[in-house]
């Protein structure tokens, strides 16, 4: 790399140690190259400026000319706000900050004339601008077209707000014209319409118009998720090279005879599709690491037992994992059910499994008469040894992690395959970026007959009608969830909250008519099964319960999942709990109950609830409305640190970046070709500075 862009910031002319110290600590700007790649999130069009008159018919952004006449601060605490009025030729409006008003305070002087920018909103009658963004006359008439940066309090006030920050850049840009070699091959560049990378650096601080910063945007958007997809491809293609997997050659009589005879119904074409693609890989001889992601109902068990049919084809055995006992009693119930005219040797283990039925199946795993071992972690544990163990099902895959897993694999001489079923859909382009260690199935179908469920949104003022169709469903032998967010805070409140809910339910509902079961976070392991069994043999009518029974029950005969606050439940989580029910033949319900007062954000959750049952639509909205870092949890944001491209926002052009990748890769697997030299020295260095990378999966 050129050595200029290693300088550090402090010997940039108009940055002192002062400053230095600060950029590096509010915005991470270390070196020039980092200043360089420091871009503006948007562009303003100087030259057109709005009327305060006009604003209420305006859509979008403002740029005013006029005057603060007036500063007035008002409330306290929570509630202080500081009202400025400004006015133009046209007309008077408020502008309004909610925060930072002492800085606000002292940056803005009386009657002097200013531009400001910002959106007008509507509060209550009155229209007013809240947080706009403000510059003096003499700052903003040097350009048209001007880049805006995003700023800090503590950098505004030493002088580096969007207009400082844009003056040290325009300071750089001439000392780094055509510094860097470009590392796209030309053919890319021309299929995909890449402007140089050099001159997209220029443009993108500093462009003539609009079009220059789009296209400018572009290109880099481009090379960042392409080398992005890069890396993750290469670092799969690593790890494969260093996993040896079993092979299983033959699809034999085990598989043949179940599948023949004892499916009662035909595989949708996702199942066949996705079995498929499972076989292909244990075919391979390398280790398959597969995630299989589908709707809650679409028919993953399945799958996973003709997997595990397949390994006691090829002479080995296999496990299934699932995070609860629940879960994995009914695993082994309805597995043992299917294979009960087979000769296949079914055993459950968990934490409840008494020692000397433990000491049994322990012994059985060693001597191989035990085929497949269903259960929940208990798995895991060092005592549990297999004769030769070929694949393992993990069902559920957020409740385990990574370290999990890699227990998994300790388990025979090669690492058995491993499948991982989740029931929470992400969006594929988030899929294709965040499991870059696993290859991704999807089951996007559906078995056919289902009726889907009907999804409702009711506030308060409805609960005496909802309580009489709770009622009906039960008089008609039916079951029903109800469900009490879990609220992080205060668990304390929490519980209150289900136990005031619980109180009312047992009022409207008196025994002996009704029979109520409860289950929250705080019971202990043993009530908590005893009273969820109760629910699932239908000896009771009603489940209260928080979000402990989000995950995996099957209970066919229950029809109605009523959610209690849902406004407090994220988009999957909602997504979760209906699909708790619509498992049988009935026409199943879910009822959102809300409070009256909702935020944009929650109304739009409820809408697209009512609106779709299709788990891959809902995960979309929910990227769009949380971003990619909010869905997969903090630890993976790492591979979220983009400098110009949006995950949520982008999501066409990750897919058409890694499509690139591939089919470089395709036809160049080691980088070696040379108009392939550019993407090579960028991947060494991305591989160097993360020695683990190949490690990692
Ligand atoms: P999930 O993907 O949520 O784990 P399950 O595997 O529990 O779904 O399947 C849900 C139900 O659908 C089960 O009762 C299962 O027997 C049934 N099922 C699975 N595949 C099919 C199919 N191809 N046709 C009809 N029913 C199916
Ligand atoms: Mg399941």
């Amino acid at each position: 790399m050129n050595k200029i862009l290693l300088t550090p910031i402090e010997y940039l002319k108009g940055v002192g140690p002062n400053r230095a110290d600060l950029l590096k600590k509010e915005i991470g700007v270390y070196t020039f190259e980092d200043l360089l790649f420091y871009f503006p999130f948007r562009y303003v069009n100087r030259s057109v400026f709005h009327r305060v008159a006009d604003l209420p018919g305006l859509n979008g952004p403002a740029q005013l000319k006029g005057r603060i006449v007036e500063l007035k601060e008002t409330g306290k605490g929570h509630s202080k706000r500081l009202t400025a009025k400004f006015q133009d030729e046209s007309g008077m409006i408020d502008l309004v900050w909610f925060k930072g008003a002492n800085w606000i305070k002292k940056s803005i002087k009386i009657n002097e004339e200013i531009i400001v920018y910002g959106k007008a909103k509507l509060y209550g009658a009155k229209w007013n601008i809240p947080h706009p963004e403000m510059s003096t006359v003499d700052d903003s008439t040097s350009t048209g077209f001007q880049p805006v940066y995003s700023s800090t309090e503590k950098l505004s006030s030493a002088g580096l707000n969007t207009k400082g920050i844009e003056k040290l850049v325009k300071t750089l840009l001439p000392q780094v014209e055509g510094i860097y070699e470009e590392f796209l091959p030309t053919s890319v560049m021309e299929q995909y319409k890449l402007i140089p990378v050099n001159q997209a650096l220029s443009w993108i601080h500093n462009p003539a118009s609009e079009e220059e910063a789009r296209i400018a945007q572009f290109r880099l958007k481009f090379e960042e998720l392409f080398f992005l997809q890069m890396e993750l491809l290469v670092r799969k293609h690593i790890s494969m090279n260093r996993s040896k997997g079993f092979v299983f050659a033959e699809v034999g009589e085990v598989f043949n005879t179940f599948y023949k005879e004892h499916i009662p119904f035909e595989l949708t074409d996702a199942q066949k599709r996705v079995l498929k693609e499972i076989r292909k890989d244990m075919y391979s001889g390398h280790h398959m690491n597969r995630l299989l992601q589908g709707d809650v109902g679409s028919g993953k068990t399945l799958v996973a037992l003709l997997t595990m049919l397949l390994a006691l084809d090829n002479g080995y055995q296999a496990a299934l994992m699932a995070p609860t006992e629940i879960l994995a009693n009914q695993h082994f119930d309805s597995i043992s059910e299917m294979l009960k005219e087979m000769d296949v040797q079914v055993a459950l283990l968990t934490g409840s499994t008494k020692k000397k039925d433990r000491v049994g199946i322990h012994e059985g795993l060693e001597d191989g008469s035990i085929d497949i071992l269903i259960g929940t972690h208990a798995l895991l544990e060092k005592t549990v040894q297999f004769k030769n163990l070929g694949v393992a099902v993990i069902d559920e895959q957020h409740r385990f992690g990574v370290a999990q897993r890699a227990k998994m694999w300790k388990k025979n001489k090669l690492p058995p395959h491993v499948l991982i079923m989740t029931a929470t859909p992400i969006p594929r382009t988030l899929a294709m970026t965040f499991y870059g260690d696993l290859d991704v199935s999807v089951i996007d179908e559906l078995p056919p007959g289902r009726k889907p469920v009907t999804t409702m949104h009711r506030y308060e003022s409805h609960r005496l009608r909802l309580f009489g169709f709770l009622k009906e469903q039960i008089k008609m032998g039916r079951q029903i969830y109800i469900v009490y967010p879990l609220i992080k805070e205060s668990e304390k409140l929490d519980l209150a909250n289900l136990m005031d809910g619980y109180e009312a339910i047992t009022r409207s509902f008196p025994l002996p008519d009704y029979k109520v079961s409860i289950v929250h976070g705080q019971m202990k392991p043993d009530d908590k099964d005893f009273e969820m069994n109760r629910f699932v043999k239908g000896e009771t009518d009603i489940m209260v319960a928080t979000t402990v029974i989000e995950v995996g029950v099957n209970v066919p005969n229950a029809t109605v999942m009523v959610i209690e606050s849902a406004e407090r439940f994220g988009l999957s989580q909602l997504h979760q709990l209906r699909g708790r029910v619509g498992r049988g033949a009935d026409q199943s319900y879910c009822i959102l109950m809300t409070g009256d007062a909702l935020s944009e954000e929650s109304k739009k959750r409820m809408q697209t609830m009512v609106h779709t049952n299709d788990g891959f639509e809902i995960a979309e909205v929910d990227l769009q409305l949380r971003g990619p870092g909010d869905i997969m949890g903090t630890q993976q944001s790492g591979l979220l640190n983009l400098k110009i491209a949006n995950i949520a926002t982008d999501g066409h052009l990750v897919s058409v970046t890694r499509d690139a990748a591939k089919k470089i890769l395709t036809i160049d697997p080691a980088l070696e070709m040379e108009q392939n030299t550019g993407i090579r020295k960028r991947m060494l260095d991305v591989l160097n500075s993360k020695p683990d990378w190949g490690r990692i999966a």
